[in-house]
């Protein structure tokens, strides 16, 4: 197997997440060199898959010869019939919730006050909920593989942390006793959905 990944993200944290996951596999993760100069596709698909495959084939027909890795990750909410799932980064906004042109970004504000008010009035036991993460490796437009990735919990019915971004202030984990908003950077990085696909997707790639 390749032993560089070309991940088509600039995000500091997801490439931190999928580092970590990668060093016992000998395997470097590097951001795509051609990330900035290529315009992000549209992120059309109603599944995770989908859209990890359509931005895999995209960048990986952009960047001819790399093997790129594409991911598509969010919330799914028992109780919600899988919801907010792929519009997870836009669910306030989908509701309406929008800021300001010159206002700070409280998305990850909003997007919670969504989050408990459909949960409202939903007991504790029937707030299961997932983080889930699907990867999809292509090189040339083709698709080589793929996996996913989850770290499970509950949605508490108020935020709980000053930690970590997105739902995490809500998203409590029972066997630690914190939500993902109060566990330190090294734990989390043990439990990342993130790390757990490309964990699978290393799997399966090596075999
Ligand atoms: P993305 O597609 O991986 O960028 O994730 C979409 C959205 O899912 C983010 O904007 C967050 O709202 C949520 N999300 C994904 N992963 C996490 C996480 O690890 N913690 C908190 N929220 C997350």
């Amino acid at each position: 197997m390749a032993s560089r990944l070309f991940a088509a993200t600039s995000s500091q944290g997801k490439l931190r997440d999928f580092r970590t996951a990668a060093q016992a596999h000998n395997i470097d993760i590097a951001p795509l060199p051609e990330l900035s100069e290529i315009a992000p596709p549209e992120e059309t698909g109603s599944t995770f898959l989908a859209n990890a495959t359509l931005k895999a084939i995209y960048y990986s027909q952009s960047a001819p010869g790399r093997l790129v890795l594409a991911d598509d990750s969010g919330l799914e909410v028992d109780a919600l019939a899988g919801a907010p799932g792929v519009r997870s980064a836009r669910f306030a906004a989908d509701a309406g919730f929008v800021d300001s042109p010159d206002a700070n970004d409280n998305t990850d504000v909003w997007n919670n006050m969504v989050l408990l008010q459909r949960l409202a009035g939903v007991p504790m036991e029937q707030r299961t909920a997932r983080y889930h993460c699907v990867l999809v490796a292509a090189r040339d437009g083709e698709v080589l593989q793929t996996a996913d990735g989850t770290v499970e919990g509950m949605i508490l019915e108020a935020p709980r942390g000053t930690g970590g971004f997105g739902y995490d202030p809500l998203f409590f984990l029972p066997e630690l006793d914190k939500t993902m908003a109060e566990i330190d950077l090294e734990t989390k990085l043990g439990l990342s959905h993130r790390g757990r696909a490309l964990e699978a997707l290393l799997a399966k790639l090596d075999a």
